[in-house]
């Protein structure tokens, strides 16, 4: 078996505090198919939380998948700017 070397890059992963995080819902209520509504993107998650109330209120569907997306950056750590 060939031997790989890998070197070793240490990295700090911080959030992209430049990129507003995404919160999204998506209604997952349903028995032979799911509801499938989407509450849309939005950088806050309290208008998904009042979307999916008014939903439950209209429909009676109370399960949701929720997702949430942000950005992170990968940065050289400072010691091997140094060894550089
Ligand atoms: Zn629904």
């Amino acid at each position: 078996m060939p031997r790989r070397t890998f070197r070793y890059v240490p990295f700090t992963i911080t959030q992209d505090m430049s990129a507003e995080p995404e919160y999204e819902a998506r209604c997952v209520a349903g028995d032979e198919a799911e509801c499938g509504a989407a509450s849309g993107t939005h950088h806050d998650p309290g208008p998904v939380e009042e979307w999916q109330r008014k939903h439950t209120q209209n429909t009676g569907h109370r399960r949701y998948r929720r997702t949430f997306g942000d950005y992170a950056e990968l940065q050289p750590s400072p010691y091997l700017t140094e060894l550089n």
